[in-house]
């Protein structure tokens, strides 16, 4: 395990130095939201929320999972909030966003894991703010096909389900989320939508997988249809969270980058500080329809 100080000179946090930042925060805490930006402690929160953007996690801080990597606090989650969807598309407006990513803590408390409360939201981000991207970003729903259904039926742009690691370290990285039960989710979210959406996934890297195990990883969402990914390194949140093996080499990300387009992706973000919504907006979804 690496200490903090001994972070290579390529992990860098920048600092708030922009207005639009504080008016950002100052937006998301009078409208009362929660921000995966603040509760994964995001290393770019600086950084999307000068540019304006953020993603947003819906259905309470609390998860009822723990996964070794995440930030999220494990704990009773609370009730759902009947005007959360609205005060989400509220600020989708106000911070005039053309391409908002909607997430949620796993709330396996509920019999469709959140689903109803996804669709509500996507619905009403739309009524609010016509023309948006809607990435949304979800739990597994533990196989329950009607609550995925639910989520499909709001019709998001892209949908966005994280396989995290490879197929190895699964079962270390994640709580109760199976390696094959996320690709299935990948590629039933697409046949339910017709084809009519982009699906993305996101692998942490640092974690001691190897290349050859990153390549099949890759080849395995490409066998699901899914078309966006990306490649980040893995900073440990604290030292209850699983420690760091290694940081990668931006090099190394860039070569992961070339071979993942070969094998047929059509976007690819890596880098040492992508995350899963990282400059999502550079994404345009018409592009994917495979
Ligand atoms: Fe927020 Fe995603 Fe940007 Fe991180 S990468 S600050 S989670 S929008
Ligand atoms: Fe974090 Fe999601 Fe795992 Fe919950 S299910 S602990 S929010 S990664």
């Amino acid at each position: 395990a690496l200490h903090q100080d001994t972070k290579p000179s390529w992990i860098k946090v920048r600092l708030p130095n922009d207005p639009v930042f504080w008016s950002t925060k100052s937006m998301v805490s009078d409208l009362n939201l929660v921000t995966v930006c603040e509760e994964a402690q995001c290393p770019n929160r600086w950084e999307c929320w000068s540019h304006g953007t953020a993603t947003f996690m819906i259905a309470g801080e609390n998860c009822t999972r723990a996964c070794g990597f995440c930030a999220v606090k494990t704990a009773k989650p609370l009730p759902l909030e009947e005007d959360e969807p609205m005060r989400v598309a509220e600020a989708t407006k106000r911070m005039k966003l053309k391409h908002v990513v909607i997430t949620a803590v796993a709330r396996d408390d509920l019999k469709d894991g959140g689903a109803e409360h996804f669709k509500r939201t996507i619905e009403t981000v739309r009524e609010v703010n016509p023309g948006i991207v809607v990435e949304v970003l979800v739990p597994d729903f533990n196989d329950k096909d009607w609550a995925l259904e639910m989520v499909m039926d709001a019709k998001p742009e892209i949908f966005n389900h994280n396989l995290e690691t490879i197929e190895r370290l699964t079962p270390l990285v994640r709580s109760r989320a199976k390696y094959w039960r996320s690709l299935t989710v990948l590629r039933k979210a697409k046949m339910m939508a017709g084809g009519r959406v982009a699906t993305k996934s996101g692998i942490m890297l640092g974690l001691g997988e190897t290349e050859e195990e990153v390549f099949k990883a890759m080849d395995d969402l490409r066998d699901h249809h899914v078309t966006v990914l990306t490649l980040g390194q893995y900073l440990r949140p604290s030292e209850k969270h699983l420690p760091v093996v290694e940081y990668i080499h931006p090099d190394q990300f860039a070569r992961y980058k070339e071979v993942a387009l070969e094998k047929g992706f059509r976007h690819v973000a890596s880098g040492p500080l992508v995350r899963s919504s990282y400059h999502a907006d550079d994404f345009r979804p018409e592009l994917d329809l495979e």
